[in-house]
């Protein structure tokens, strides 16, 4: 399949590649590892006149620390970077271990942190070649007005695929996005809208620059379960994140708190609402930590987007998250 005819900007400060795309707005898309755009491009789901590389930005790149202890990451950062940061390990480790799952290490030396996060969405039906897709009636995701996954519905449910976007929920992380309007920093949980379309909060002259991990969630110990098909290479079908901090900093203490965080299940990224509530100042047991699990379940809601069933991805949930509290709270 070949790639839709295109001019690359390739602008050198965040200056130069926010001022093309004020200039550009609606006929360009950045382009940082493009290990999605690209593919993507190829299936021509998108065809924009400009690509914006802004892969030669040397500020976007790096893993910092600020002096009040948090972290900020910029969104050129390549994943292998991140998989294989100590400060990280350390103080963050559900990244860590979020960022070693995505695709493969190829992929993962060219995919980036800020793509991640705002990855498209994606569907069986719409990650696809022009032919194929007008051989089944386009949707409405894209050119069509159908859902073939909810027939008679007028929403789409593309599922949001990223693996880091869960872990980075779990530690409250806040993005920052430039545009020739100045600055504005939301937390990440805020940036998607939950719809499988127009899933992200990003208007089309803002770049996505940083990411800042806040110091009161460094320390928590953490985990990332995924459900994919090939081991080695695929997105997630089912993605669970959870972090997790008990009292005297030890497995024989208290839950103090944890968060849940699912991926690929839902349009969004999403944390799962009640989980401190519910096992906050408790022991963990068998019992506890399956009563997670039922939890998570309810929050994930998967349909027919992909090639296993709604039923299994959402029972992996359940099963993924009461291993990943057990295996937490329980083991040094
Ligand atoms: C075979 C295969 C397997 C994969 N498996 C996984 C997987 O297991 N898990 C997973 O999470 N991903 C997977 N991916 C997708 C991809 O490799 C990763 O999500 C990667 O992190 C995307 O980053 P990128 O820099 O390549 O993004 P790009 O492809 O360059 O961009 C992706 C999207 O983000 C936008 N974008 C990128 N950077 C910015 C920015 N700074 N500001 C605003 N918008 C921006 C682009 O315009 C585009 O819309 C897979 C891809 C392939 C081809
Ligand atoms: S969920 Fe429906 S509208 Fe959305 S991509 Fe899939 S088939 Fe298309």
């Amino acid at each position: 399949m070949s790639l839709p005819e295109f001019k690359l900007l390739r602008p050198r400060t965040t200056a130069e590649a926010i001022a093309l795309l004020a200039q550009h707005a609606g006929n360009i898309r950045i382009l940082a590892g493009g290990t999605d755009l690209l593919p993507s491009m190829q299936q021509k789901l998108f065809a924009p006149q400009y690509l914006l590389d802004i892969r030669r930005i040397a500020g976007l790149k790096g893993i910092r620390q600020q002096p009040n202890g948090a972290v900020e990451i910029g969104a050129l950062t390549a994943l292998t970077a991140i998989e294989y940061s100590d400060l990280l390990r350390q103080h963050f480790p559900v990244l860590t271990e979020a960022a070693k799952t995505v695709a493969s290490p190829v992929l993962r030396n060219m995919g980036t942190i800020g793509g991640n996060i705002c990855l498209d969405t994606r569907c069986l039906w719409y990650n696809q070649s022009l032919q194929w897709r007008k051989s089944c009636a386009f949707c409405i995701k894209k050119d069509g007005d159908l859902c073939h996954v909810a027939p008679g519905g007028t929403k789409c449910w593309a599922v949001f695929s990223g693996d880091t976007p869960a872990a980075l929920l779990c530690l409250d992380a806040e993005i920052e996005i430039a545009s020739a309007a100045g600055i504005r920093r939301v937390k990440l949980a805020e940036f998607y809208t939950g719809l499988g379309d127009n899933y992200r909060k990003l208007a089309a002259n803002e770049l996505l620059t940083r990411l800042f991990l806040p110091p009161s969630s460094a320390g928590y110990r953490g985990v990332y379960r995924k459900l994919r098909i090939r081991g080695s290479i695929d997105y997630p079908l089912a993605g669970v994140a959870v972090v997790l901090k008990q009292s005297n900093g030890h497995i024989s203490g208290h839950i103090e708190d944890i968060r849940v965080g699912l991926t690929a299940v839902n349009p969004a990224p999403v944390l799962v609402k009640g989980a401190t509530e519910l096992l906050a100042g408790r022991r963990m047991t068998e019992e506890w930590a399956e009563a997670a699990g039922v939890l998570a379940a309810q929050t994930a809601k998967p349909l027919t987007t992909s090639a296993l069933t709604p039923e299994y991805r959402r029972e992996m949930i359940r099963v993924f998250t009461k291993r990943a509290v057990l295996s937490l709270a329980t083991e040094t």
